[in-house]
Order: C-alpha cells, then sequence, then structure tokens
C-alpha cells in the first residue's frame, strides 16, 4: 500500500510518528502501563473489550520489527514481558493475543515498533 510504504521510508529516515507526540504527551492517550523504557496505552479504535498498544520510549531504528538488530534484543524481550504484565492489569491473562504488524503487507499503519495486546472476547484463528 502507497502510503504505508511512504510512512516507512519517512520514518527510516528518522521522522516522528503519532507514537512520539503520544510519548511527549503532546496528544493524549489513555496510559495504562508505563516504565523507564515501554508505554503502554488503549488503542483509538479498538478490535478488542481490550486492546493496548506498547511501544518502546526510544525508537532507535525500530520503525518494524524486520529492523531489528542485536541491540535491540533487551527492549525486544522487556515488550514482551511487559505485554504479560499488561494481561495482568487488565485482567485478561485467561485467554489474550500479542501482535505485531510488519510492513504494508501486514497493514502496520504506523511505523515506530509496537505490540498489539488484545483481549476480553473470543478470539477467532486464522485472523483476517
Ligand atoms: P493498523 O493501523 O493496520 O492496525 P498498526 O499495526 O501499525 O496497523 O497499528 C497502529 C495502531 O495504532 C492502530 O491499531 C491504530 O488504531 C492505533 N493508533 C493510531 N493512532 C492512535 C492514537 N492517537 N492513539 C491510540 N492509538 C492509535
Amino acid at each position: 500500500e502507497a502510503s504505508a510504504k511512504a510512512a516507512a521510508a519517512d520514518a527510516d529516515r528518522g521522522a516522528p510518528t503519532i507514537f512520539d507526540k503520544i510519548i511527549a504527551k503532546e496528544i493524549p492517550s489513555t496510559v495504562v502501563y508505563e516504565d523507564e523504557k515501554v508505554l503502554g496505552f488503549r488503542d483509538i479504535n479498538p478490535q478488542a473489550p481490550v486492546h493496548v498498544i506498547l511501544i518502546p520510549k526510544a525508537r532507535d531504528g525500530l520503525t518494524q520489527l524486520s529492523k531489528a538488530e542485536a541491540r535491540h534484543e533487551e527492549i525486544l524481550g522487556h515488550l514482551l514481558y511487559a505485554a504479560k504484565k499488561v494481561a495482568e492489569k487488565e485482567g485478561i491473562l485467561d485467554g489474550f493475543r500479542v501482535v505485531i504488524n510488519d510492513g504494508p503487507t501486514a497493514c502496520q499503519s504506523v511505523y515506530h515498533l509496537h505490540l498489539h495486546v488484545l483481549g476480553g472476547r473470543q478470539m477467532k484463528w486464522p485472523p483476517g
């Protein structure tokens, strides 16, 4: 998709995304989890009763998972463990889904790596 490809190229050049504004609190969000490295906030267009977006506060070149390098191992692990803590806080530890959309073919629209933490309803498989 053309606009997603342009967004990816802009982000690779270091351009900010909407998530930078959320981190800077320049636009409002409902924060459900925060520590020194990551921020979790409610998705503005939720696809389930619980839909939290979890991001590294420092993008550090991680526009998308496929751009990951060895130096990102620690933050990637930190994000996944934070996803469990979000699920615990939101009361969905009995069943939840963690999704990373990578690139235009997977419908990634914001080029700042993020995990979707989804739950609160019966999930279906395969996803669309
Ligand atoms: P998609 O848009 O296809 O879900 P992504 O995986 O890139 O692709 O997800 C970006 C997510 O960020 C979307 O679920 C979207 O609803 C969410 N989002 C975009 N802007 C905001 C915002 N201002 N506050 C909260 N969530 C947002």
